[in-house]
């Protein structure tokens, strides 16, 4: 079985198995998932959507994000971690915004990287999530595990795994993928012990059973 072939199996049975998988970050709009991907560097989920409704009733544009004081906003996204620098990226991307996009998230990814404080992976979740662009593939921690335990890749650097992926998985499929992955990898792939008895994708894996507590049956 070729390395694009086992993709595609794989991808089958994550696609039975996760139906539902989506976006985990609660977001309304472009602007809300934008803010929320960077708060979310660094910090789960859950942990970000604590914060996210006062943060999103107080600033609903961009121009209420560029116009916010440090101090106010540190007050919001505390919690979340790297809170100085989170406030300080959140504030310089909206007036990003307003300088140069009407104040508008674009939906381009040379346009989205040049915003102050976005990277290539944020920009690919907005793009996937907010406006439906299959531009390339959210490599995170999960996504980056499980890429190497199905031995679709070497590399340990998010750019080079991401240019890997879109190598063997169809193109409409890179959204999508992400939320499989990371779907998998926090209910069944975990980075220690992960549950290969119960995996779906066990005669699938080449790594199942190396990295679990578990024995094969
Ligand atoms: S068999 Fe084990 S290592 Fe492979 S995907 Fe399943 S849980 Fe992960």
């Amino acid at each position: 079985m070729t390395k694009a072939e086992r993709a595609q199996s794989i991808l089958e049975v994550l696609a039975r198995t996760y139906p539902e998988a989506h976006c985990e970050l609660v977001h309304e709009n472009p602007l809300q998932l934008l803010v929320a991907t960077i708060l979310s560097a660094q910090c789960t989920d859950k942990r970000v959507n604590l914060v996210t409704p006062a943060l999103f009733a107080r600033c609903q544009t961009a121009a209420d994000y560029a116009a916010i004081s440090q101090e106010e906003l540190e007050s919001f996204v505390k919690t979340t971690g790297f809170f100085r620098s989170k406030a300080k990226n959140i504030r310089a991307m909206a007036a990003d915004l307003i300088a140069h996009h009407g104040g508008e998230v674009p939906a381009r990814m040379p346009a989205l990287v040049a915003l102050a404080g976005v990277g290539r992976k944020t920009a690919n979740v907005v793009l996937g999530d907010a406006f439906g662009v299959n531009e390339g593939v959210v490599v995170d921690t999960h996504v980056a595990r499980l890429s190497q335990r199905f031995g679709f890749t070497k590399q340990k650097d998010p750019v080079k795994i991401e240019q890997e992926l879109m190598k063997i998985v169809p193109r409409e499929c890179w959204a999508v993928l992400s939320h499989w992955l990371i779907w998998y990898g926090r209910r069944r792939c975990y980075a220690r012990n992960p549950d290969c008895a119960n995996c779906e994708l066990q005669t699938l894996c080449p790594s199942a059973f190396k990295f679990s507590k578990q024995k094969a049956g």
